[in-house]
């Protein structure tokens, strides 16, 4: 499969077992923690891995859902093209540098910068 954005189908290999081996683990984390420990609940006295806890529990379902999203853009091809700021997509193609150190990156680095600066909030 071709994509028009020239990435070798080695890279979109070990893209996809990365984005597959975000899902499986934070899915396996979350089966592990059905529920959010609480602070004064008997078993939790440990401040530190309560907060832990409490924070994959609210982050890990975004990941997963981002993971997900770009398993998608995988398969529609879409994956890699830059989808620009406040709906408007640049149609950039994202460096392959920054894929492997993000897998989930939907934005060029000047829509990245820009959406942040609009929406306040870092990556998503
Ligand atoms: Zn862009």
């Amino acid at each position: 499969m071709q994509s028009a954005t020239g990435y070798s189908s080695d890279f979109m290999g070990l893209i996809t077992a990365k984005l597959q081996g975000e899902v499986q683990e934070c899915q396996e984390w979350l089966s592990k923690h059905p529920t959010a420990l609480s602070m004064d609940k008997e078993g939790c006295d440990n401040f530190n891995e309560a907060c832990h806890v409490r924070y994959n529990r609210d982050t890990m379902p975004v990941r997963i859902q981002d993971a997900q999203e770009a398993l998608r853009r995988i398969e529609n091809g879409t994956f890699g093209v830059c989808i620009g700021f406040n709906g408007k997509g640049c149609g950039k193609i994202i460096p392959e540098e920054k894929l492997l150190a993000c897998v989930t990156a939907k934005r060029c680095a000047s829509c990245q910068q820009i959406h942040e600066r609009i929406s306040g909030r870092r990556y998503y």
